[in-house]
């Protein structure tokens, strides 16, 4: 199994050999021809496991297919369940990024919303946030979620321990309700996933390692 053979663009492949990546990881495999086709995806997989580039790069895949980058609306919207995880999961959009034109940022707590209003003004295509301070420039109307295609679940487990239900319920609500095509990954497939999955997603494939 090659990342060529995942039909991934020659850009993606150019920054993933720099990052001396091989192969595709056993969840890299099962996700990224899913997500590239399209479907909502229920993926059960620990950190450790490569889970990451499983949606970071089919989600910039489609966004190179899509054209049209650095529009002035954010159209990937990735939900963490700490800041930590959240800058994380950016330097990793910005490692498989590099050859191409996606412009990323992030949202959460703890620090001045001035700077992430500024980047948010500059023009974003992804958006990885945590979900309190999400909802705050919500209120405040700093963000503009009206063109996001594509939501990214990450540790949906951890956030649903964090007490984040009401959070999400709220944000997936402001979101356009057509055609999204949504990624939940989990630790496990324990029924409170479950029942999000069946709230949130539409005929989710399943992935697990
Ligand atoms: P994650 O599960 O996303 O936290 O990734 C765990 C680690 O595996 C990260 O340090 C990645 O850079 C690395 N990684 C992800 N995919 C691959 C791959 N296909 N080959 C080698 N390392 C990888």
């Amino acid at each position: 199994m090659s990342f060529e053979s995942l039909g991934l663009a020659p850009a993606l492949l150019r920054a993933l050999a720099d990052q001396g990546y091989t192969e595709p990881t056993p969840i890299q495999a099962g996700a990224i021809p899913l997500v590239i086709a399209g479907h909502d995806l229920l993926a059960a997989a620990q950190t450790g496991t490569g889970k990451t580039a499983a949606f970071a790069l089919p989600v910039i895949h489609k966004l190179l297919q899509g054209g049209d980058t650095q529009t002035r609306r954010p159209r990937v919207l990735v939900l963490t369940p700490t800041r930590e995880l959240a800058a994380q999961v950016n330097e990793n959009f910005r490692d498989y990024g590099k050859y191409v034109r996606v412009a990323t940022t992030t949202i959460f707590g703890g620090v001045g919303m001035g700077p992430q209003i500024n980047a948010l003004r500059r023009g974003v295509d992804v958006v990885i946030a945590t979900p309190g301070r999400l909802i705050d420039h919500m209120q405040q109307r700093t963000i503009d979620v009206t063109g996001i295609d594509t939501l990214v679940l990450d540790e949906a487990d951890r956030m649903l321990d964090m007490g984040f239900m009401p959070a999400l319920k709220r944000i997936v609500n402001a979101l356009p309700k057509q055609k999204r095509q949504t990624l939940l990954f989990s630790a496990t497939f324990a029924a409170p996933i479950k029942a999000l999955a069946m709230q949130f997603m539409t005929d989710p494939r399943e992935v697990s390692v």
